[in-house]
């Protein structure tokens, strides 16, 4: 539920960004944050359904997932951490207890369009 109201948004972004309204969008890019929590597929699917008899219509979708970095809270040993992998929560130097930066940040990097 929560992808159908993300690729509703998307989708009413994009065409209040057409430049004319004969315009057709060909490619949509997103970025998403490492915690933004977004299911590629599912997002996807939906955005299929919702860009019909819409100036998206041809348009695909590709998202670009940031990796987010795990700090150690003592030495500053960093590592990238890509969410859904395992969590170390110590630090593999120091011993001493890591945390988590990246943001759950979610939008459209880009968009291509041609015109008629
Ligand atoms: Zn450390």
């Amino acid at each position: 539920m929560h992808e159908a109201s993300i690729a509703q948004a998307i989708l009413d972004q994009v065409l209040k960004a057409l430049p004319a309204p004969d315009s057709r969008v060909t490619k949509i890019s997103l970025i998403a944050g490492p915690f933004a929590g977004i299911e590629f597929e599912s997002l996807n699917f939906y955005f299929e359904e919702l860009k019909k008899d819409t100036p998206a219509a041809p348009a695909t979708l590709e998202m670009k997932t940031l990796s987010a970095t795990i700090i150690c809270t003592s030495c500053s040993h960093q590592e990238d951490f890509t969410p859904g992998s395992e969590l170390k929560t110590k630090c593999p130097i120091c011993s001493a207890p890591n945390r988590v930066t990246g943001s759950s940040d979610f939008y459209i990097d880009s968009i291509e369009v041609e015109e008629e």
